[in-house]
């Protein structure tokens, strides 16, 4: 019963609770999300559980890049820049939409990080390690040429630049589109369902206890193998199996924040040095650009990071000192957020020394638990997560397990063959959407790369010749086809909006209320649960007064 229709919730979790399965996977961010798909693929049988909404966790709060990892070569993990860069390629070419070419400009500066001998050196490792070809190759610039690439630099203290080859993506968008593609291969995925506890017999895991957080109901899943991929969560449910020994995560905390593109107009994205010795990142993206990020050890609230008015201030000095005619000021801060890193802790290492590597451990009662890692790693992972899993299937059960095959798995409105062929359709939505006098540039832009080719089905769905008639057609999409259950789910997590056009969840956030309690047949209590949420949300991306916050909780 793998269905992403939000009205099939209940016969989901009917269906899950009777199924014996070959692999339960806890946790749906991108991790999960692409164990799901490598599983399934194989042909296990396949079902996966998420306490939140799909990529609540970490991933929907990322830096949203799928990046070869400039500051790992720094480390010299060459394996992983090696990985990472060449997985990039991969990943665009089975969602162009989603994973976008895009060129990073590394700013030299006196006493900055990156001397430019180094740097120039640095970034032809990069290329050759991650296979980078043609134009896409790392360019050097002179002081001259850097000012006229990026006018908004100070020119004190400039040396020259770089341009290297990174891609962009959006990680929630990514995430449901890995499970969408999973249910293709009849995973079955329920978001608000939370693993309380497990079960085992002979001292080995058979199953898991599951409450569906919305039905309130609880039950058993029956599974042969149980991976945990519950991301910053990981240490609990190694407690909860009593297996949390030896190593351990340590959380960081790392904060973006969002404004308005005409307050920063960079021509690209920047990655530079910061005056304590950190470098962070300044990406434009349709009506904004946003800056990160902070990385601050972290032991609080793992459902609720909160931007901190340390944070922006920090984030805001940074950018005004490299860009210092932006002279951004704390009004320019439309949105933000905050996300945890899961990294594996390691004795006398300061947060940002910290490895981004992935782990497995395998418990003795057979949990498996993956943690680290990267967005950008996310398949590489997968596959190595379930080439365990098929190796204890065979070992218990004597079941041969398929290769994985995931590399020619194209993912879910990513059916573009080519760069020109993705051209093609966003001009063809453009002129449609223009002929719904949708004339800005920016909507077809925010379609192709939120939807891909589902674009189409959104657009001919308008009722009406207005942005309202396209927010309303994506709800529509997104209750039929993405499981939204929440109003926060369709504004946060399947749009971006919250973040990338906070102003449209304003304006349309009435009639989006309405016709998700008609559609999905809310009560009113729910419906002023639902906008009380979305309430605290929009708040806590944009005021940072921890006090303030915390009585939003209540
Ligand atoms: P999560 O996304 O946190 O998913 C784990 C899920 O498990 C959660 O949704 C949680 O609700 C669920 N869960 C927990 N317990 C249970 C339970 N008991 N039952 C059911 N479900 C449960 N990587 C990149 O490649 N590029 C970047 O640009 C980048 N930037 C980053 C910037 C920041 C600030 C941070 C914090 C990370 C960044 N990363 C980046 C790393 C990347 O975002 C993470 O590695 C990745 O998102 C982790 O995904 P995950 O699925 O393992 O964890």
């Amino acid at each position: 019963m793998s269905s992403f229709n939000s009205l099939d919730r209940a016969t989901v979790w009917d269906h899950m609770c009777q199924t014996p399965y070959d692999l339960l996977v806890i946790g749906g961010g991108i991790t999960g999300a692409g164990i799901a798909l490598d599983a399934a693929s194989r042909g296990l049988r396949t079902c996966l559980v998420e306490r939140q909404d799909f990529a609540a966790g970490t991933s929907s709060r990322s830096t949203k890049l799928i990046h070869g990892g400039l500051r790992y070569l720094k480390q010299l993990e060459v394996k992983l820049v090696a990985e990472v860069g060449r997985e990039r390629a991969t990943l665009h070419r089975l969602a162009r939409h989603l994973v976008v070419a895009e060129k990073m400009l590394l700013p030299l500066v006196r006493g900055g990080t990156y001397g430019k001998a180094a740097t120039s050196f640095g970034l032809w490792v990069y290329d050759v390690l991650a296979q980078v070809k043609g134009d896409d190759q790392r360019r050097m610039l002179s002081r001259e040429a850097t000012l006229a690439q990026e006018p908004l630099l100070r020119p004190e203290g400039l040396l020259g630049g770089g341009l290297y080859a990174e891609y962009r993506t959006d990680d929630a968008r990514l995430t449901i589109e890995v499970l969408k593609t999973a249910a293709r291969y009849q995973a079955d995925c329920l978001n608000y369902a939370q693993v309380t506890d497990f079960v085992y017999e002979n001292g080995q895991l058979v199953g898991a206890q599951v409450r569906d957080l919305l039905g309130e109901a609880t039950a058993t899943l029956r599974a042969r193998q149980i991976v945990s991929a519950a991301g910053p969560w990981v240490d609990e449910l190694r407690q909860a199996d009593r297996s949390l020994k030896g190593k351990r995560l340590h959380l960081t905390k790392g904060v973006h924040i969002v404004v308005p593109h005409e307050r920063l107009p960079l021509r690209q994205p920047a990655y530079f040095d910061v005056p304590d010795g950190r470098m962070i990142f300044a990406i434009p993206r349709g009506r904004t650009t946003y800056i990160g990020t902070t990385d601050t050890d972290y032991s609080g609230s793992k459902e609720h990071p909160l931007t901190s008015r340390e944070d922006v201030a920090y984030l805001l000095e940074a950018t005004n000192n490299l860009f210092p005619t932006a002279q951004l000021v704390w009004a320019d801060v439309e949105s933000s957020w905050a996300g945890l890193r899961p990294l594996i802790h390691e004795d006398g290492k300061s947060a940002s020394e910290l490895s981004r590597k992935d782990e497995i451990f395998i418990s003795p009662s057979g949990l498996i638990s993956i943690a680290g890692g990267k967005l950008t790693g996310y398949r590489k992972m997968a596959q190595r997560v379930v080439q365990v899993v098929a190796r204890r299937l065979r070992a218990t059960t004597g079941q041969a397990v398929a290769p994985g095959s995931t590399r020619r798995i194209v993912l879910n409105g990513g059916e573009f063959t080519s760069q020109q062929d993705l051209d093609a359709f966003a001009a063809r939505i453009a002129a449609a959407l223009q002929a719904r006098d949708l004339t800005h540039p920016y909507y077809a832009w925010y379609l192709v790369h939120t939807y891909g080719r589902q674009a189409q089905q959104i657009v001919e769905a308008m009722s009406g010749n207005n942005e309202a008639a396209l927010v309303l057609a994506e709800c529509a999409f997104a209750c039929k086809h993405e499981m939204v259950q929440r109003l926060v789910d369709f504004f946060v997590r399947r749009t971006g909006r919250l973040y990338f056009d906070i102003g449209s969840v304003h304006r349309h956030r009435m009639a989006v209320t309405a016709y998700m309690a008609r559609h999905l047949g809310w009560s009113p209590d729910r419906t002023a649960t639902e906008t009380a949420l979305l309430d605290q949300a929009l708040h806590e991306a944009a005021h940072f007064d921890p006090q303030l916050v915390a009585a939003t909780h209540h």
